[in-house]
């Protein structure tokens, strides 16, 4: 109950220092709508909020999170549950993105249990890992250690996802046409550094 308790009062110090003595922010959001140029993918782990890590305001940002910052390649099958895929479809459709950043992370446990076991069980969280479950990984977990293995696979999980990206065809379009690019960055949580990947 605690816990609870800290967010209602943190939601009350946000409304009083941050909504009250800045009327116009929320009064334009509603008014105008939002208009974000950069949609950021990142990872659901509390340690990584994208709002925290880049300093950004309402309505600069339009962020996915999933475990491990994933992106699944483009699926013509619409029936599934494409959570993912409906919300990168809306940024760059509907609000027309004109950045997409990957945002990995270290010390990522998505990433760690795709490097333990390759011996997927039958759940929500192995099945989406197999996303990033390729022979490139596979061979980064032979040839290092558990360690090295979790940060070349935490980097090489964020390569996956960008590739992905670009087999969505309004994605391919986009960049094509010079309306879109694609990043990716990698968070560390014990350096603080931020390292552009791509
Ligand atoms: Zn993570």
């Amino acid at each position: 109950m605690a816990n609870i308790e800290k967010l209602l009062s943190g939601f009350d110090n946000f409304y009083k220092k941050y909504f009250i003595e800045n009327p116009h922010v929320y009064k334009e959001l509603s008014t105008k709508g939002q208009s974000p140029k950069t949609l950021i993918i990142a990872c659901s782990d509390s340690r990584v909020d994208p709002s925290i890590l880049l300093d950004v305001a309402p309505g600069e940002i339009f962020v996915i999170r999933n475990v491990a910052n994933l992106v699944p390649a483009f699926d013509s099958d619409m029936s599934h549950c494409h959570g993912t895929s409906a919300a990168i479809e809306y940024a760059v459709k509907h609000l027309k993105v004109e950045n997409i950043i990957v945002l990995g992370h270290s010390h990522c446990g998505g990433i760690k249990t795709l490097v333990e076991e390759h011996n997927h069980q039958h759940n929500f969280i192995d099945t989406w890992l197999e996303i990033a479950d390729t022979p490139q990984m596979r061979q980064i977990c032979k040839d290092y250690d558990f360690d090295a293995a979790c940060s070349l696979c935490e980097r090489e999980g964020i390569r996956i996802s960008v590739s992905n990206l670009k087999t969505f065809p309004f994605v391919d379009e986009a960049i094509s046409e010079n309306r879109l690019k694609i990043h990716g960055w990698y968070f560390d949580l014990q350096t603080g550094h931020l390292e552009i990947i791509l």
